[in-house]
């Protein structure tokens, strides 16, 4: 059976739409993305499937994420295609509105993390977590999903997001979702367009360092050692600047030398004019 799909762009036919799946006593789990679906945002869609009845997938491209030097203007953009990987992939509706519908004129708030946006890409992208718990406060609050789900492979924005709902009790459940990765480990990404062949080449070894620190620091090595050899193994391999590497607990995004509990080795280095981010998790013996 074929779910029927939609195109919405205001909040009014948002809230219409997803009222009519409540009225008929449907659960709705809201994906929120940039848009230039890969495998990675419908393995999200595929999850939302399963908590929920109903799926509403959101594209916007967010202006208030992007730094004034970053790449807003360039951000791949691929409506047509995105809307027909997720009508095959059986969400229910797409959510996307104008920068005019999410920042109207006047528009004058701003929702800002402290903690867990501090430090790793917060520290180099000094816009981007306020940016982003903005949007996804206005996003939830217009659709009122009964669950939201988003990627590991943002670990510390998925950490800022649950942080976002505690604090300001919005209801709604949040769920995580494992990265999906090309086969030779590097992690799906919209921006992986902008690699060269090259580029492509050298790309998995972010995935295969940071792993490597990972199986380190598991048998006992400090973390500080194991990301030094890393950034000088990602510089031999060809990335220009490695912004960070660093292993963080798992939850409170705290530097851990040595972890006890759960922790993530977490990584951003620019490869040509791509800035890949990529983590995956440590646990401790
Ligand atoms: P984006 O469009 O890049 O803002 O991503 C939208 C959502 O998809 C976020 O929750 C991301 O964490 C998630 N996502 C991006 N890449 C992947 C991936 N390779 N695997 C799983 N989820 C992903």
């Amino acid at each position: 059976m074929t779910t029927a799909f939609s195109t919405v762009r205001t909040v009014a036919d948002l809230r219409a739409h997803v009222g009519g799946w409540r009225a008929a006593g449907q659960s709705v789990a809201l994906v929120p993305t940039m848009g230039a679906l890969h495998p990675g945002h419908i393995s999200l869609v595929k999850r939302g499937l399963q908590l929920a009845d109903r799926v509403c997938v959101t594209l916007f491209v967010n202006p208030k994420q992007f730094g004034p030097t970053e790449d807003y203007s360039v951000y791949p953009r691929s409506e047509a295609a995105d809307a027909a990987l997720l009508a095959e992939a059986g969400a229910g509706l797409l959510y996307a509105p104008g920068v005019d519908v999410m920042y109207p004129e006047g528009f004058s708030t701003a929702i800002t993390v402290g903690g867990v946006s501090e430090g790793l890409c917060g520290a180099f992208r000094p816009a981007m977590f306020t940016g982003v718990a903005t949007v996804v406060t206005k996003l939830l609050l217009q659709a009122q999903p009964d669950v939201a789900i988003f990627g590991e492979k943002d670990f510390q924005q998925l950490q800022v997001i649950r942080r976002l709902v505690r604090d300001l009790d919005i209801p709604v459940e949040i769920a995580g979702a494992p990265t999906l990765r090309e086969a030779d480990g590097l992690a799906m990404s919209s921006r992986n367009a902008y690699l060269t062949p090259d580029e492509r080449g050298a790309a998995p070894h972010l995935h295969r360092v940071i792993a490597e620190v990972a199986q380190a620091v598991a048998g006992g090595r400090a973390a500080s050692e194991a990301t030094d050899w890393a950034r000088g193994e990602l510089l031999a391999c060809g990335f220009a600047k490695v912004d960070y590497i660093e292993v963080r607990d798992a939850d409170t995004l705290a530097p851990v030398e040595h972890p006890a509990e759960p922790a993530r080795v977490l990584a951003a280095a620019w490869l040509g004019k791509a800035r890949l981010i990529d983590n995956v998790p440590l646990l401790p013996r």
